[in-house]
């Protein structure tokens, strides 16, 4: 096979998205094609001149590489033994389908808006390393989610732009005479067609509805064109795709899942359909299913905060659900009682969260703190239970290590873990060893990573055409204590908090002897004023003495920005407003490369931190008054910044060398790598969900507060 008909082959499996070997010859082969092509290696392969190609790999010695990263492939997808071969036999046959409405698995896949699609995609890519069975759902969205700019007066504006799909690695499911496959779904009104695309993930399958197919009216062609688009009658019938046109899509490919996870309510139709389905089957009554649908389903909540919980009119519920609630037998009002804390009051509008909890017998939080919040949050649902024994407990997000460590430490992780380290990153002692790190080695690294981001982000700001360039105030120092905040503007986050008392600030950044800079990047929702309005603040105060040149905006934050930032700042920065941030992963990507998280002690956090792995801002309590909470958060962060953090940070020997950063450093990662990874967590599921709900007998099922 020619090194060109490799690389096609490498293009169409994503595995090549956290193989940093592939990603460097696809670079090294052009750079600057690389980058034009927005790191997709399909439009890279289209736009590069394929004649000079077998020329230039041996010319640059590609050719060696491209044969050992496609060897390497091929041995990773036949490799027989892995972890899911000899722990979770039971999903072979009966695979565990993944539903989510987005999916983050890089920035040339524009399917995700933030943390929660980012998670879905560590989900799926550990889920192929560790070889657990396991097929994605979710929608195709031809115009992903929107890219942003900011004007003159720093308001965010949106752009939508079209993808070409036939530059994604998405492949048309085909029945066997080779036609387009299709599945429909009923509203009252109309019938809905989507086709069905797929996406390879290492040894997984991610399969992806779209309605942009002909046969359906203009309007369901535009149905799933963009995520978290349009208003709630667009948002329920794209969950009904989701949801319903989901489980017939399995159903059409001749999957027959062993276990349904719901990642967040927006696909809780799923499990009427599976009701459906078995109703059909056995010839038996949906209360005569239901008990058996839970048994197999895990639901998991994902916020606090109520805009993220789906929920729509009795009339709008009716208007889409309509035609299955008639085949599952169920009056109006038995189903809208489904989707309500309590089933019979009228005025609580159906909930997709209630849905999902209810028709689930594996329900989780994302972290210990948001078990709890969500126990206090839905006991409604258990009326007859103390709270502590609402049956709902907790799984903590992680990480896919191999998708946020940076290329240039992977070496260095190589060289003090040892070779197999990927293959043990849920292995506590492994990391032992990177106590025996020489501090010095550490640090330089650690420079390398901050000398890429301050570069990354002149580059950026030029394009941006604001400071960086000559005319303008000068770009980021080099040498400045940097700290990074990069997430969603949701209002809970607070991406002001540093900005609370701005003359108190100024005096922090613009010290001569111990500069410190911020850079800030992330989006805001397009109906999300309030969030529009800080992103504002921040790059209006970013333009006054002495902010300017001292705080930065990166615009339209995505994973390739995200990867940079945790790679390359010093300090992660994280301000959410308790106990709103369920879990937070940003910063776990952070502290695989070194970066100290300082952060409010919600969600992750309130368990990681140990007082010597990072630095905490305020404590564990809460304040009925909000104005109240952001001003002692606020002082404790600046106190925080000025006695702990800054002082540690420049405190150097005769060499540079913070010895007592390093230290820090090195305990962070040490004690929590394993622990926030993505593959502890899908070993989580997979042993206490996923198992249990094929009929496994475990130790230790999800169930509640009581067994945690
Ligand atoms: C990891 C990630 C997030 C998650 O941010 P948190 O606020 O820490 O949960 C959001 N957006 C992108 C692009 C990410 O990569």
């Amino acid at each position: 096979m020619s090194a060109i008909a490799r690389l096609r082959n490498l293009a169409r499996n994503l595995y090549w998205t956290w193989h940093p070997e592939l990603i460097g010859i696809f670079r090294d082969l052009d750079p600057v094609l690389w980058r034009e092509a927005g790191h997709n290696p399909i439009e890279f392969l289209r736009r590069l001149d394929v004649a000079g190609v077998e020329d230039k790999t041996v010319a640059l010695a590609l050719d060696a590489r491209i044969s050992q990263a496609f060897h390497q492939m091929q041995e990773y997808l036949g490799q027989p033994d892995t972890w899911g071969a000899r722990n979770a036999g039971a999903l072979r046959t009966r695979p565990v389908a993944y539903f989510s409405a987005e999916f983050g698995l890089h920035e040339s896949l524009p399917l995700y808006s933030g943390g929660l699609g980012v998670l879905a995609g560590d989900h799926l890519k550990s889920a192929s390393d560790l070889g657990v069975p396991l097929v994605g759902v979710g929608l195709f969205y031809a115009e992903g989610y929107f890219r942003q700019r900011l004007d003159d007066e720093g308001w965010q504006q949106e752009d939508f732009l079209a993808s070409q799909v036939e530059h994604l690695p998405l492949d048309r499911a085909r029945d066997a005479n080779g036609d387009l496959m299709h599945v429909r779904v009923r509203t009252r009104d109309a019938e809905i067609r989507a086709g069905i695309w797929f996406a390879q993930v290492g040894r997984n399958r991610l399969i992806l509805l779209d309605t942009d197919v002909q046969g359906n009216a203009e309007e369901n062609r535009r149905l799933t064109s963009q995520l978290y688009g349009g208003g709630p009658r667009t948002r329920i019938r794209q969950e009904l795709v989701l949801g319903v046109g989901g489980m017939h899509a399995l159903n059409a490919l001749g999957i027959r899942p062993g276990v349904v996870h719901l990642n967040e309510g927006h696909s809780a139709f799923a499990t009427l359909e599976m009701a459906r389905q078995l109703m059909q089957r056995e010839g038996r009554t949906f209360r005569d299913v239901r008990q058996k649908v839970a048994a197999m389903t895990v639901f998991t909540s994902h916020t606090p905060v109520a805009a993220g919980h789906d929920r729509f009119d009795s009339e709008l519920v009716e208007e889409t659900l309509g035609p299955l609630r008639e085949q599952l037998g169920l009056t109006i009002d038995e189903l809208l009682a489904l989707g309500r804390t309590r089933g019979d009051d009228r005025s609580e509008r159906f909930c997709m969260t209630v849905v999902g909890l209810r028709m689930s017998q594996y329900r989780n939080g994302v972290s210990a703190r948001h078990g709890q919040v969500t126990r206090s949050m839905w006991r409604g649902l258990w009326p007859n239970l103390p709270q502590d024994m609402v049956p709902i407990g907790h799984i903590t997000n992680g990480v896919h290590t191999a998708s946020w460590l940076a290329v240039t430490l992977a070496p260095l992780y190589d060289r003090y873990l040892g070779a197999d380290w990927r293959e043990r990153i849920d292995d506590p002692r492994l990391w032992d060893a990177v106590e025996r790190i020489d501090d010095a080695e550490f640090w330089e690294q650690h420079q390398i990573l901050h000398a890429h981001l301050i570069e990354y982000v002149r580059r950026r700001l030029r394009r941006q055409g604001q400071p960086g360039d000559e005319a303008s105030p000068p770009g980021p120092d080099p040498k400045a204590l940097t700290l990074g905040f990069a997430r969603r503007f949701a209002p809970y986050k607070r991406a002001d908090l540093l900005l609370y008392d701005p003359p108190r600030l100024a005096r922090i950044l613009a010290n001569a002897e111990r500069p410190v800079q911020v850079i800030y990047a992330g989006k805001a929702h397009p109906e999300n004023h309030e969030g529009k309005k800080l992103i504002q603040r921040i790059v209006q105060l970013m333009r006054e003495e002495p902010f300017a040149g001292r705080m930065f905006f990166i615009e339209d934050h995505d994973m390739n920005v995200s990867r940079h930032l945790v790679q390359g700042t010093d300090v992660w920065l994280n301000t959410p407003r308790r106990p709103y941030e369920a879990c937070g992963t940003s910063g776990q990507k952070a502290l695989l490369n070194g970066c100290l998280n300082l952060s409010i002690l919600d969600g992750w956090w309130a368990q990681a931190y140990d007082g010597r792995n990072g630095f905490a801002i305020g404590s564990t309590d809460e304040h009925a008054d909000e104005e109240q909470q952001d001003s002692r958060d606020a002082g404790s962060l600046y106190e925080v910044l000025e006695r702990e953090v800054i002082p540690l940070f420049y405190d150097r020997d005769a060499r540079g060398v913070p010895h007592g950063w390093v230290a820090r450093q090195k305990w962070a990662i040490r004690s929590l790598a394993w622990q926030f990874s993505a593959r502890r967590m899908i070993m989580d599921y997979t042993r206490r969900c996923y198992l249990p709900a094929v009929g496994a007998d475990v130790a230790s099922p999800l169930s509640g507060a009581l067994t945690e």
